[in-house]
């Protein structure tokens, strides 16, 4: 809509398009549009599946729809925030069949304000959801091949879907790539041993290392840390026949999508979720 009024010669009721009337206009259209969901989640549990990886698990105030994989823009009031602000887009790791709101974060060391705010909430720290968004959700014909490619904390739209196709028993054929650079972060086995028992879903890790703590992984287990093309069609010999879903990192999904472009796979067979603001 942005582009369509842009041209400077254009002119409607009096008024000649700027750059200024054209972002006004754009966003009162996109508030307008875009799907007016608010919901002010609380915190209930907080489980850390390593020493830079936690999920925060919220009781919603009110029940609202959405579909495995899509995102929340999460705000959190807190005392001096740098100069990021108080609001993040985090995908929302739960599943719609789950009562609660689940979402899985990364850490850094000198991590920015509203992460070290997130680490150390309680149970009355008041944080809002809202702006539901996202098209990285499965295709409507159930009988398409996935293959999910999960780096690091990219594996939380795959717990969202997994658990889905899990609690509505729809047994599509899955494979899941997951790349993590330290074996002590991994997180979800619970739901991905669910996944493999009851719909026959196949897990491969690809690890710099081999775990320690995670000694009973629900899949096998190939250390290289990176996902290529050689891995791909090695994992997944009918890989011109799958839809592929890449999340994680920019340079990650990049060198996947651009992996899987060098094999051959179509353009319109691949989706991609990349995190802005995760390395
Ligand atoms: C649609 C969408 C979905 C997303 N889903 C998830 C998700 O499920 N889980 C998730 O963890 N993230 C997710 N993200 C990314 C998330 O929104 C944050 O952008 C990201 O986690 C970075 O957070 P942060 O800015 O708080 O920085 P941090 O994570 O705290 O730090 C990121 C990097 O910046 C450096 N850094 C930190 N503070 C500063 C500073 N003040 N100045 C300079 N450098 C600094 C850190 O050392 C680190 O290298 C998603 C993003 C989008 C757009």
């Amino acid at each position: 809509m942005t582009g369509l009024l842009f041209p400077p010669e254009l002119h409607i009721l009096g008024l000649y398009s700027s750059p200024e009337y054209v972002l006004v206009i754009s966003n009162i259209f996109a508030y307008i549009i875009s799907p007016r969901v608010k919901v002010l989640p609380r915190l209930i549990q907080k489980i850390a599946w390593g020493p830079t990886v936690k999920d925060f698990i919220f009781i919603p105030d009110r029940k609202f729809d959405y579909l495995p994989g899509q995102y929340m823009e999460w705000t959190l009031p807190h005392d001096r925030p740098d100069n990021r602000g108080v609001r993040r887009y985090f995908t929302l790791a739960s599943s719609p069949t789950e009562e609660t709101l689940r979402i899985g974060i990364k850490f850094y060391a000198r991590g920015s304000s509203f992460k070290q705010s997130l680490w150390s909430m309680g149970r009355s720290t008041p944080i809002a959801a809202a702006q539901l968004g996202g098209d990285f959700t499965l295709p409507e014909d159930n009988t398409r091949k996935l293959v999910f490619i999960a780096g690091g904390i990219g594996i939380t739209p795959f717990r969202s879907m997994l658990k889905y196709l899990v609690d509505t028993n729809d047994q599509r054929p899955v494979t899941l790539l997951y790349a993590e650079r330290d074996p002590a972060d991994l997180a979800y086995d619970d739901v991905l041993s669910e996944a493999t028992h009851r719909l026959g879903t196949r897990v491969v890790y690809t690890l710099a290392r081999r775990p320690s703590q995670h000694a009973d992984l629900p899949g096998a287990v190939r250390l290289q840390q990176r996902v290529t093309p050689q891995l791909i069609s090695e994992e997944v010999p009918d890989y011109e026949d799958c839809l592929f879903y890449i999340s994680g990192s920019h340079t990650m999904v990049e060198s996947v999508q651009d992996g899987l472009r060098s094999m051959g796979v179509q353009e319109h067979d691949i989706k991609t979720d990349f995190f802005p603001g995760y390395a």
